[in-house]
């Protein structure tokens, strides 16, 4: 077993017996510092996957990511100072991903959003559709710093302003823990959510994802 998978299972569960196999994969398929655990029960065997840019990440940090995964496939909640690395190194990361995929319609409504309630201050983060398709809104990924809209804001700009503006509060805001639990929308997310300046944009939002069928947004 690879020393950082299990080095991480001991700080996180030390009356817990080691009994099982893990293996660390560095995969060219993620994007940005993405990565993912695949649990296999009948082989008792973990294996993590970890995008090809973790390599060059130091090993405390890379620890914090495994106990986050950990902590995810086991459904535990378990707080470490490797865990609260990650965490920071996670925000102070989307700084400094490249940004190399935009959008023209996407790009004009960052810029009205940045120009209204940002001061023109923040960074432009990549900008992409989703598939017409996906029943999601909109959503950030710090990993990877991208905004992805629903490509089926196109038919209201003020919707597309909408969403636009609360993926970038979740830029500009990361995010909470919180009594142990991840807080994205917190409340000055929620208080800042509310300076929109078109009061019923919510409301047109949730007639909008009723009629396109949409699983909501993150
Ligand atoms: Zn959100």
């Amino acid at each position: 077993m690879h020393y950082l998978i299990k080095n991480s299972f001991i700080e996180m569960y030390p009356d817990k017996e080691l009994n099982f196999d893990a293996k660390l994969k560095y995969s060219k398929a993620f994007k940005g510092y993405n990565a993912n655990v695949k649990y296999s029960r009948n082989k008792d065997f973990f294996e993590f996957r970890l995008s090809y840019n973790w390599k060059d990440v130091s090993s405390e940090i890379k620890m914090g990511i495994i106990q986050n995964l950990f902590n995810r496939v086991n459904k535990t909640n378990v707080k470490t100072l490797n865990i609260e690395m990650y965490n920071i190194f996670l925000k102070k990361l989307t700084d400094y991903v490249p940004v190399t995929k935009t959008d023209e319609i996407l790009e004009k409504s960052f810029d009205r959003v940045n120009e209204t309630y940002f001061d023109n201050l923040m960074i432009k983060p990549n900008l992409i559709f989703g598939g017409k398709n996906i029943q999601t809104l909109g959503t950030y990924s710090y990993g990877t710093d991208t905004i992805m809209i629903s490509k089926l804001l196109i038919k209201d700009l003020n919707l597309l302003d909408y969403v636009m503006y609360h993926e970038m509060l979740h830029k500009k805001l990361k995010y909470q823990q919180k009594n142990g639990r991840t807080q994205h929308h917190s409340p000055e997310f929620k208080r800042l959510e509310r300076l929109y300046f078109d009061k019923d944009a919510e409301s047109k939002l949730n007639k909008f994802v009723r009629k396109h069928k949409f699983k909501g947004w993150f």
